[in-house]
């Protein structure tokens, strides 16, 4: 059980030690007058230790700070990097692309493109692809042409979700059930009642609850949670929520931009799921902005008949840049040489030598926290049973011992995904890398116990 005078002061103790290791850092941090909350994104304030530590290089699974610390990497960009920091194969073709060929922002398209979308359909099942920059706007635009479809107004989402900046997926169940704007939202453009939706992930009966208004256009999910904790689905969930989805007319939009760290086919391929829709992002273009939406032939072939439906203009589907060359050529060749299958055979492999030694330390310390494994990504929770839906782990939340652990980490060399206590491993993880984390997170629970 955790102590939490014992708590207080180890916190104190490494805030300190995080302040003297990264004056370099700080002064930088404390410099950047002209950025809005002094840093390049607003959420870059979100590691902890008061300010981010500021990057030198990184490569593979090694981050380097300008404070001369070099890291172990489990952050990996928050699934960005879940290629490795900069692999060789894609920082080739980027360089044939930009500097040898020339050409990133032409208009036009290149035959990689057909490869990209030939490999994404061999993965993930959707016959058909278009292109993004970001998941955010994959899931923007295939919400659209759910609506549009469909002929609903209202999109179903599960309380807790992250979809990316997607207005109409932050929703959180109030207390009587009903559909509540997630706290904390900025500016949201019109009442979430208007557009969404809200039911409990592992509760197919809230799901129908909701689906009998006859107003859901698509029900929007990650197979698993990933982005309040990991919250896995339970046996029959995935399958009753596509049954739900025909029995209502409702599309199924499955986003794997985390989840894809289930395999070579995300989970959609391991746990042979059958989206309409489907979206993806960060991690496909190893770094380089990228992301998709795939689609059904029926749904395509519906599309055909809204003669109005301006989708090579102005119609709310598009982005300049958007299947840019330099985008598509960094997407190929991540997905031909790094994300390969045996990379992921490599990457689970840690993943679940990682749950392993943290099950340990939780069992050895009677500790009631909890850790989820999802292909090659992992993440502990304090709670124990491990939380079966997206309220219930935001429940579990610890601003104290979340920040405690963070820093007890990164004091040591090893930086886990600012936004949870997660861990994602890449082709260039070692079991030397997993051992270490091992170690420290049986000493950083030791000192609280
Ligand atoms: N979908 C999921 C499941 C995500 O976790 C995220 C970001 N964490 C996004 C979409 C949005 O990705 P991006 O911010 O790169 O657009």
């Amino acid at each position: 059980m955790v102590d939490r005078s014992k708590l207080k002061s180890t916190l104190e103790n490494e805030r300190k030690s995080y302040l003297e290791r990264n004056q370099k850092s700080l002064n930088l941090y404390n410099s950047g007058t002209n950025l809005f909350g002094k840093v390049p994104m607003t959420w870059m304030n979100k590691w902890s230790g008061g300010f981010p530590l500021y990057l030198d290089w990184a490569k593979g699974n090694r981050i380097k700070t300008v404070d001369g610390h070099t890291y172990i990497d489990f952050a990996l960009g928050d699934t960005g990097a879940m290629g490795g920091h900069s692999p060789d194969a894609v920082a080739k073709a980027i360089q044939t692309r930009y500097g040898d060929l020339g050409g990133a922002t032409t208009m036009l398209p290149t035959e990689d493109a057909q490869w990209v979308a030939n490999e994404l359909t061999n993965r993930f099942t959707m016959p058909l692809w278009s292109f993004t920059l970001s998941a955010t706007d994959a899931n923007r635009w295939a919400l659209r042409i759910a609506r549009m479809l469909t002929g609903k107004p209202k999109v179903l989402a599960f309380s807790y979700c992250y979809h990316g900046s997607v207005d109409e997926t932050f929703v959180v169940t109030g207390t009587n059930n009903e559909t509540k704007l997630r706290p904390g939202n900025v500016g949201a453009p019109t009442d979430i009642n208007n557009t969404s939706r809200v039911a409990e992930f592992n509760d197919l009966a809230s799901v129908e609850a909701q689906l009998k208004n006859n107003d859901v256009a698509v029900i929007i999910t990650e197979p698993a949670l990933t982005n309040i904790g990991i919250v896995l689905p339970e046996p029959g969930f995935l399958e009753g929520l596509r049954e739900l989805a025909d029995k209502y007319q409702a599309l199924l939009l499955i986003d794997e931009t985390h989840t894809f760290s289930a395999g070579y086919g995300g989970a959609t391929k391991a746990w042979n799921l059958k989206p309409d829709l489907f979206t993806i992002g960060k991690s496909i273009g190893g770094g380089i902005p990228s992301g998709a939406y795939g689609l059904t032939e029926e749904l395509a072939d519906k599309v055909k008949y809204f003669n109005d439906a301006d989708l090579v203009d102005v119609g709310g589907v598009g982005g300049t840049l958007s299947g840019n060359a330099l985008s598509i050529a960094a997407m190929r060749a991540t997905l031909e040489s790094v994300l390969t299958e045996s990379a992921f055979d490599h990457m689970i492999s840690l993943a679940t030598d990682f749950t392993n030694g943290v099950q340990k330390t939780l069992d050895e310390t009677n500790t009631p926290w909890s850790i989820s494994q999802l292909g090659a990504r992992a993440e502990y929770r304090f709670a124990s049973p491990a939380p079966r839906n997206g309220t219930d782990s935001a429940n579990a939340a610890d601003d104290e011992l979340d920040e405690y652990l963070h820093l007890f980490m990164a004091n040591k060399d090893v930086l886990m995904t600012p936004f949870h206590n997660m861990a994602l491993m890449c082709p260039t993880t070692k079991k030397e890398d997993v051992k270490t984390h091992t170690e420290l997170f049986s000493a950083a629970v030791t000192l609280i116990s």
